[in-house]
């Protein structure tokens, strides 16, 4: 079993599985890890890869994989087919599709096989993996809700406001690029086509335009509600909610309101099993 990513085994394995199954399509997850294979895959086996994918599916005139991609910036979606060229591989960011429906009766067929590597031939050695122990555990992707903020908030003390609600709520916190660009969080909270994708029950967006860049991040939240001044700001376009109001007072009277609710369901639920710790 391969153990410990390196690029040049994890390659030799797939691209042989490949050359040996013949697979018509093959894809990979846009991780770290995926995103370094699926390059050095594609260029082993001389194919087309279509990186960063939000949908895929079949055309049904070709055949072929039809796989899509923001492309110029964001501001447009291409869609991609390899015709000449097998397999057609694509990779797609974590999170960017909806989990579908179990359907029963289906099933898939795992195969087993024996890749005829020995760790002597492997040229590149793991010797330790040392996790980075300064590093903000960010998991934005995973988050069922996500409380972001944007230029609107002015400053990185009133960005402060978004981690609060995030508290009460045990949310993420997510921001837009020109945040990060600001210094006001990590560039691991940054949302959208250079950042992370999420798919969030409920995604809060305070003083955040709803450019496409950022869009593309996140309007597969459940729900979104929008904090902005502007009636006009993009993000209603698209938002389940809108607030049209000053960030900075919304903020922290969300935080206030939602924090006394769920302090009185918490004091109710303490009544009704008073036993209980
Ligand atoms: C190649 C490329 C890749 C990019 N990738 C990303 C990406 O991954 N993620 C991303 O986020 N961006 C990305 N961008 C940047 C993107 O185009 C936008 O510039 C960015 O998302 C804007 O951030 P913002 O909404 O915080 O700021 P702004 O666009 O400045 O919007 C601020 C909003 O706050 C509102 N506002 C102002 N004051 C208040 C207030 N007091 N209360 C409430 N609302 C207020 C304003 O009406 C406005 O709508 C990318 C751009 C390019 C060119």
């Amino acid at each position: 079993m391969l153990k410990g990513y390196r690029n040049e085994p994890f390659t030799k394995a797939l691209t042989d599985l490949v050359n040996k199954y013949q697979p018509e399509i093959v894809l990979l997850g846009a991780t770290t890890m995926g995103r370094d294979l699926a390059g050095t895959v594609a260029t082993t086996l001389q194919t087309g890869l279509t990186a960063d994918c939000t949908e895929l599916r079949i055309d049904p005139a070709t055949r072929a994989l039809a796989a899509t991609r923001p492309t110029f910036g964001g501001s447009l979606l291409c869609t991609i087919m390899t015709l000449a060229y097998r397999p057609q591989m694509a990779s797609v960011r974590p999170r960017v599709m909806a989990m579908p429906a179990l359907q029963p009766g289906k099933s898939g067929e795992i195969v087993e096989d024996t890749l005829g590597m020995v760790e002597t031939d492997i040229v590149t050695k793991l010797l330790d993996f040392i996790p980075d122990a300064n590093r903000n555990t960010v998991n934005l992707a995973y988050a069922d809700i996500v409380i972001a903020g944007g230029k609107g908030l002015k400053n990185a003390e009133n960005f402060k406001l978004v981690w609060e609600l995030a508290r009460v709520l045990g949310a993420e916190v997510g921001a837009t690029r020109a945040v990060v660009q600001a210094g006001w969080t990590e560039a691991e909270r940054r949302v959208g086509q250079t950042g992370k994708t999420v798919r969030p029950k409920l995604y809060i967006a305070a003083g955040i335009s709803g450019a496409i860049q950022h869009r593309v991040g996140m309007e597969a939240a459940d729900c979104i509600v929008a904090i902005n001044n502007d009636p006009n700001a993009p993000i209603f376009d698209f938002a389940h909610y809108g607030i049209v109001g000053n960030a900075m007072q919304v903020l922290p009277e969300l935080t206030a309101a939602l924090r006394s609710h769920l302090d009185k369901r918490i004091r109710k639920a303490a009544r009704a099993s008073p036993g209980q710790r």
